[in-house]
């Protein structure tokens, strides 16, 4: 039987990195018997961020499959270590591991349908590795999973003694604790989130989406720990305001009502010098107005520094941003695609729910980290994925409503050559550079944002690709 293999990970968000090795340390070189060692590539880099292309080149040359492989390729737990890692790509340029990727998948596949891992308690992460690669998922639904998978494991035990190594009673006891007790937490805050919206009348408003759910499923799925309520409830808390304040512009809210909700929010502290157009722009602003300025309060504090003025500009790019999408349906202007994704990268409203939050998780975040390259850099990456995901799924909703979005635009592009199923497809493409450029940088040991702010960037990353993927969760 070939080594085992096991990942070294650099935290608890973010996947495998550096290299894969054996049990003993030793480095995947050595892994698959009868395989020979290829030279290093011109190409290594010594300080490269994610799986090392470089240790693994020989394996994707191995791929023709020929018998040699045969003992290797039947160590399940290897293939499926090798696969996964597969998945830790930083940039288009990954062809090894990309033809990793492909022949371990099939390989994979190939042993579920077989029926060759029906009784083994490999099945389910098999099958679970194959359909959500670790960019797809909330850190909380995947500790659920791995507690699940965890019992299923010493119930194996039983039967397969060889497999004690990997179970421990103990730490699943701590982990089934640890669990428990925080969803008491997670539900006193959804009570508390529940009694906002109907204080803050958020639930009378006619053309609104209620999302309270889900954006809190995503807040607490992203940022679990205990001690980091104000920020899981700023998220799902922006989270509702941003999709009733997208629902105002797109279908609620008349062109008199959102330039005097813009108004306002530009005045801000002397608001009161002019009137609210109507009760919904009442109801609307003044939940904005009264959660920044508590947040505010609360991030001023941690941060040492006065960070209110910051919160409200976040809210006037998104909703300049929106009033500009407005302007153009009004009018019928087809923006370029460059002017529609740095646009509609903002409307996507990802603003007021990760930047605020920022100042939350731990670090100071200086004025020159907000004003840094990088810090737009992971905004605009994460941004424009989310984006992109949903102007797939929201196509003939948004054509409805007279709206152009990235299909459509590829569409018109196309001179009508090309169909909207293809024009979908390739915008996958797009989003797939996005997800692997955020997560270079997020990787990336040097910078201005601060480890722990990065990873927010990447969390709500990995939350959109699994949640709005097609045929996932929500
Ligand atoms: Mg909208």
């Amino acid at each position: 039987m070939a080594t085992a293999v096991k990942l070294l990970a650099a935290g608890s968000s973010l996947p495998p990195t550096a290299c894969l090795v054996g049990s003993g340390g030793q480095r995947l070189g050595s892994l698959p018997r009868g395989m020979t060692r290829m030279p290093p590539t011109p190409r290594s880099r010594a300080s490269r961020p994610g799986v090392n292309r470089d240790e693994l080149y020989h394996v994707a040359e191995a791929s023709g499959l020929n018998p040699s492989l045969e003992g290797y390729l039947n160590d399940r737990k290897s293939l499926l270590e090798l696969h996964k890692a597969s998945k830790v790509s930083i940039s288009e340029d990954e062809s090894t591991l990309d033809s990793i990727g492909s022949w371990s998948g099939c390989l994979l596949k190939e042993q579920l349908r077989s029926g060759g891992l029906q009784r083994t308690p490999l099945f389910r992460e098999v099958e679970h590795a194959l359909e959500f690669p670790f960019y797809t998922t909330l850190d909380r639904l995947d500790h659920r999973r791995n507690i699940e998978n965890f019992n299923f494991t010493v119930d194996q035990m039983l039967k397969a003694s060889y497999l004690s190594c990997y179970t421990n009673d103990d730490i699943l006891a701590l982990a089934i604790r640890d669990f428990s007790a925080c969803q008491d937490t997670y539900q006193e805050e959804l009570r508390y989130l529940d009694s906002w919206v109907k204080e803050s009348r958020l639930d009378q408003l006619p053309f609104a989406r209620q999302k309270l759910e889900y954006f809190y499923l995503s807040a607490a799925g992203t940022i679990f720990t205990p001690e980091l309520s104000d920020a899981r409830i700023l998220w799902a808390k922006n989270g509702v305001l941003t999709t009733v304040v997208d629902d105002f512009f797109d279908v609620g809210g008349s062109i008199e009502e959102l330039g005097n909700l813009v108004t306002l929010v530009e005045m801000w502290d002397k608001h009161h010098k002019i009137e609210f157009y109507s009760e919904h722009v009442e109801i609307v602003f003044s939940a904005i107005y009264t959660s920044v300025n508590e947040l505010g309060e609360k991030a001023s504090l941690l941060q040492d520094r006065d960070v209110t003025k910051h919160l409200v500009e976040i809210w006037l790019d998104l909703l300049r941003s929106m009033m500009t999408e407005v302007e153009w349906r009004i009018s019928k202007y087809v923006p370029t695609a460059k002017e529609y994704i740095t646009n509609a990268a903002l409307t996507f409203a990802l603003g007021p729910i990760v930047l605020p939050a920022l100042y939350f998780v731990g670090p100071k975040i200086p004025e020159s980290v907000v004003e840094d390259l990088e810090y737009n850099e992971l905004f605009r990456l994460m941004s424009t994925c989310g984006r992109l995901l949903n102007d797939v799924q929201t196509y003939e909703r948004e054509y409805n409503e007279g709206k152009v979005n990235s299909v459509s635009l590829l569409v018109i592009q196309s001179g009508g050559s090309m169909s909207i199923a293809e024009a979908r497809r390739e915008i996958q493409k797009p989003i797939d550079t996005c997800r692997r450029d955020l997560l270079r940088l997020v990787l990336k040991k040097e910078g201005a944002v601060p480890r722990p702010c990065k990873e927010l960037f990447w969390k709500m990353c990995k939350g959109m690709l699994l949640l709005l993927l097609p045929g996932r969760l929500v």
